[in-house]
């Protein structure tokens, strides 16, 4: 990549520090995300984990559910973990009356929907197109995905899919900024790149 991409990441509630960390460590400059006037410029954007209900909420009170919707479907390269999947998908099945979402990726989930047991487990992922082996998926409170729709699906666990992909929209279920492991961000950072050079995203040697 010859510039550092400059990523904005959604700053009202959850995980955003942590993004931060691992997008600058993985070679973007990043923003933090709390008006509607932050994504300007942007070459991606991140919706970290958190509470889905909170953050639409706090969302929707800056204006900025309809900003970002636009932004997405516009062609701003997304990444969604967590929360942030739940957010950037059309169906929420068992969403509280009324929650809105970002209806950016064709996929049906339920919030928690691992179940009581499984609150949080880590999991080695298989992702298609990662290179270095299985991925360590951490997995806090995460959302079921009941239907991967039109999505690509990069990974799944146990039979369900945890990782999709849908033009420049990426969302996973756990927490690749809690891993370690920057192979996901630095995948999204190519797609970032790639769709901003109005090109399908290229690997670098
Ligand atoms: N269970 C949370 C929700 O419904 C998501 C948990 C997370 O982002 N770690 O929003």
């Amino acid at each position: 990549m010859k510039e550092r991409p400059l990523i904005g990441v959604l700053a009202l509630q959850g995980a955003f520090r942590e993004h931060v960390r691992a997008l600058e460590a993985a070679g973007a400059q990043t923003r933090l995300v709390r008006l509607k006037e932050d994504l300007k410029g942007l070459d991606g954007l991140v919706i970290p984990g958190g509470e889905s209900t909170t953050m639409t909420m706090l969302m929707e009170r800056m204006g900025l559910l309809e900003a970002v919707r636009q932004a997405v479907s516009s062609g701003l390269p997304t990444l969604g973990t967590c929360a942030g999947m739940i957010l950037l998908a059309d169906r929420i099945d068992d969403g509280l009356p009324q929650q809105e979402s970002l209806h950016a990726l064709d996929i049906a989930v339920r919030r928690n929907g691992y179940g009581r047991q499984l609150d949080s487990f880590e999991a080695e992922l298989e992702v298609s197109g990662l290179e270095g082996g299985s991925f360590p998926g951490v997995f806090i409170r995460a959302p079921v995905v009941d239907d991967a729709g039109s999505t690509e699906v990069l990974a799944s666990h146990e039979g369900r899919p945890v990782a999709v992909r849908q033009g420049s929209v990426m969302a996973l279920a756990f927490h690749p900024e809690l891993s370690g492991d920057l192979r996901l961000h630095r995948e999204f950072l190519r797609l970032a790149a790639g769709s901003r050079n109005g090109k399908a995203p290229v690997e670098e040697s």
